[in-house]
């Protein structure tokens, strides 16, 4: 392990479980999982209270917003008022730019996350120092829901660019001692490739697997194929829609439970499986509210949410564009936390090369804005309409660098693989749907349908 790489670690480990407020949140956590409806109703208008009340004091946006319409946090006087604040689309913070950051921070001190998701435009999200170590006590709960423990090896097959991995010496995998995880390319996955997975897999013992649910199940119909045997405690998703079919897959590929994990960049909604399989809202995390999309009664519901532990940029009733289906159910877990049937808006297409590979929604996003530092533009969508070549569809905002994107798109085709050719294309607007969604990927190929990939099953 070099220096650098040694550097990074301690830095990460320092920032997430040791400096900040982690430890302390995380015991919390283990507490307020088992309060009651009422308890956690309470609990939830508390924090929706002392958001709302330090937007007010620190972050223009919300003042100036505040006195146009006539209210002071004062007037929230049960969590129903919160209807007083409009709707927050990712345009509208787009538009509102460095007036959404609290002026109790300087923006050159805070971390910036990216956001790509189901709507395709990328914006950064301010964090401040503390909430990093709170956001990562409530992701360690999902862990602990999956009876991974701390010092269990695991391996993550997600979007992060393996360091020669396109060089000669053709190496797919990191591991990193400090933080013992295996982190895997999903980029490489072939069946030429996949030997070299299995075997780092059982070189570093590692015990669960997490990471996007098209990277998972492509490799886990490998290990199938193969008649491979890696028992795994628990397998992790998220980022990208968990069909049923790819559930059972991995769970049979790895012998064990898939846990499927939704949340954003934005910080506004988690949404955990326990071990009953139900998936649960975390009402310590936000205030989430489900506004049917099909009419009052539907299941269908839009994700807006307001969440308790960002202070650099406070979001309230953010729209997620996200899609789920509601649930009346209580699970038999004990915890009173709301049920989620399924969640249907992360639904996006995959890419698939001549060779096997396959990229879904948050791996193209996450390579074109934060490997290859695409900026300035408002809306995307990656266009498979040959099974050897993609468009990229893109809208520029007003401060869009024609130079510093082109720069961006060489670096993103020599990122993807050969045998896939790729055109850009300016447009006024990317294609929605009929209900007005943009899908950010879109297979315009009939073989593809995300439950029968022939990539690998002839291994
Ligand atoms: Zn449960």
């Amino acid at each position: 392990m070099s220096v650098k790489s040694l550097t990074t670690s301690v830095s990460h480990l320092a920032v997430k479980r040791i400096l900040g407020p982690f430890w302390k949140r995380r015991r919390w956590l283990d507490k307020t999982q088992w309060l009651s409806a009422d308890e956690l109703a309470d609990l939830q208008f508390k924090l929706l209270k002392r958001v709302i009340h330090y937007a007010e004091r620190n972050v223009p946006y919300y003042q100036c917003l505040m006195q146009h319409y006539g209210f002071s946090s004062e007037d929230i006087r049960s969590p129903g008022d919160i209807h007083l604040f409009p709707i927050l689309t990712k345009k509208d913070v787009m538009e509102v730019g460095d007036d959404m950051i609290s002026r109790e921070f300087s923006k050159k001190l805070l971390h910036c996350a990216h956001t790509g998701g189901t709507t395709g435009m990328p914006l950064c999200v301010y964090r401040n120092f503390a909430s990093i170590g709170d956001e990562h006590a409530f992701v360690r709960r999902q862990w602990d829901w999956a009876q991974v423990r701390f010092g269990d090896r695991c391996a993550y097959l997600r979007g992060g660019i393996i360091k020669n991995a396109d060089a000669p010496q053709r190496r797919f995998y990191r591991y990193d001692p400090i933080l013992k995880e295996l982190h895997l390319s999903s980029y490489h996955l072939t069946p030429e490739t996949i030997p070299v997975y299995i075997q780092a897999i059982e070189k570093y013992g590692v015990v669960a697997l997490a990471g996007y649910p098209s990277a998972i199940s492509c490799f886990a119909r490998a290990c199938l194929a193969r008649k491979a045997s890696l028992p795994m405690k628990a397998v992790l998703t998220s980022s990208e829609a968990l069909t049923a079919p790819m559930s059972e897959e991995i769970s049979r590929a790895f012998a064990c439970p898939v846990y499927d994990f939704y949340g954003s960049a934005e910080r506004v909604c988690y949404i955990f499986t326990c071990r009953h399989g139900c998936r649960h809202i975390q009402p310590e995390y936000g205030y989430t509210e489900l506004i049917p999309v099909d009419g009052p009664g539907a299941g269908r519901c839009r994700v807006v949410a307001t969440g308790f532990w960002n202070k650099a940029m406070p979001l309230i009733r953010y729209d997620t564009g996200d899609v789920v289906v509601k649930s009346n159910r209580l699970c038999a877990c004990g915890r009173a936390f709301p049920v989620i049937e399924e969640v249907t808006g992360r639904e996006g297409d995959v890419i698939r090369t001549p060779s096997g590979e396959e990229f879904g929604v948050t791996i193209m996003i996450h390579l074109l804005y934060v490997v290859c530092g695409a900026a300035n533009v408002l809306e995307t969508q990656f266009i498979q309409d040959a099974l050897d070549h993609i468009t990229v569809e893109y809208v520029p905002d007003t401060a869009f660098s024609a130079d510093a994107f082109a720069a961006a798109q060489a670096r993103f085709i020599r990122h993807l693989p050969s045998d896939i050719r790729v055109d850009f294309k300016r447009v006024r607007a990317v294609q929605r749907t009929s209900s007005g969604k943009i899908r950010p990927v879109l297979n315009l190929l009939p073989t593809a349908t995300p439950e029968r990939v022939p990539c690998l099953e002839a291994v």
